[in-house]
């Protein structure tokens, strides 16, 4: 690493304390080096990921944002055609659905890589508003309806007397419970029962004390077939796709709604059990409107 030279100008012997006072001088030395260039090593690596990191996103972006144009043509062109009153043979038809339907999945795909990018590079800024909690859940619950009808399952709402109202992003709680609802709905079986609540949390919760007070608490559970203890502590990671995977899903659904809770200043956790169903669970701080 380098050389310590010490000398004299006459001609005289070190003394044994001379050489060890530099001996020890030169070790102190040679720490603090070592030091100051490990850590010099450590800046530039993580100043190397984070421009790893930041290309990703913003290719992510970009790559979205350009497949988003032709993918919003092709939507358009066979919603026209499916509309349009013409009678056509059944193979046109089911190729014009299928055509839609996968345009479609596409698009979702599309929008969930843009928000993990904007997410992920802080880009993503919240609109909030006084929002009624029972209110959006009863929304989704009536987009969500063609799926749970094609399944014949009930979502059974649990919510207090008196309104929940939070100062939060409308649009993206939203997506925060349709990423959860569909989920649930999806995992569990056909004519069954998918709950979900709300309700406000004064007091910390039992091995939760890290949670902001007052906060409201959010469960959606299924019946379905559970979350190993393995698969949970990933989950919410990106592109994570555990054992039951669904035909379409991308692994992303998890981790923008964490990152969506998370910018809200709130949590969110799993708790489940092989064959006994899943209860999702976040928190939104419960904010006076400034
Ligand atoms: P995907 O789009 O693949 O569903 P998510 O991030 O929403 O991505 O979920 C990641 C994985 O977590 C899923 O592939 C599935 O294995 C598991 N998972 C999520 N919700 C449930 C649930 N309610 N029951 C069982 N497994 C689930």
């Amino acid at each position: 690493m380098g050389v310590l030279c010490a000398g004299r100008r006459r001609a005289r012997p070190f003394t044994e304390t001379n050489a060890d006072l530099l001996t020890t001088l030169g070790q102190h030395a040679i720490l603090a080096i070592r030091n100051a260039w490990l850590y010099q090593r450590e800046r530039e690596t993580v100043a190397q990921l984070r421009q790893v990191e930041q290309m990703k996103s913003d290719f992510f972006s970009l790559v979205s944002h350009e497949l988003k144009t032709p993918l919003t043509a092709i939507r358009t062109a066979t919603g026209l055609l499916l509309e349009a009153k013409t009678s056509r043979p059944a193979t046109e038809l089911r190729l014009l659905q299928n055509t839609e339907r996968n345009a479609e999945r596409l698009s979702a795909l599309v929008s969930d890589l843009l928000d993990m990018a904007r997410l992920e590079s802080g880009q993503m800024a919240l609109s909030r508003q006084a929002v009624e909690v029972g209110e959006v859940i009863q929304e989704v619950i009536n987009v969500l309806r063609p799926l749970t009808e094609a399944k014949q399952q009930q979502i059974a709402v649990q919510l207090p007397s008196t309104p929940l109202t939070i100062w939060a992003d409308r649009r993206r709680l939203e997506q925060v419970l349709v990423n959860l609802l569909s989920n649930a709905v999806k995992f569990a079986p056909e004519r069954s029962e998918v709950t979900v609540w709300a309700r406000e949390l004064k007091e910390p919760l039992a091995g939760k004390e890290f949670l902001s007070l007052p906060s409201v608490l959010v469960g959606v559970s299924d019946t379905g077939p559970g979350i190993s203890p393995e698969e949970q502590a990933h989950i919410f990671e990106r592109f994570q796709r555990g054992s039951e995977q669904r035909p379409g899903g991308t692994g992303l659904g998890l981790s923008i709604a964490q990152a969506l809770v998370e910018l809200h200043g709130g949590q969110i956790w799993v708790e489940s059990e092989i064959g006994r169903g899943s209860t999702f669970y976040f928190t939104l701080p419960l904010e006076e409107a400034p």
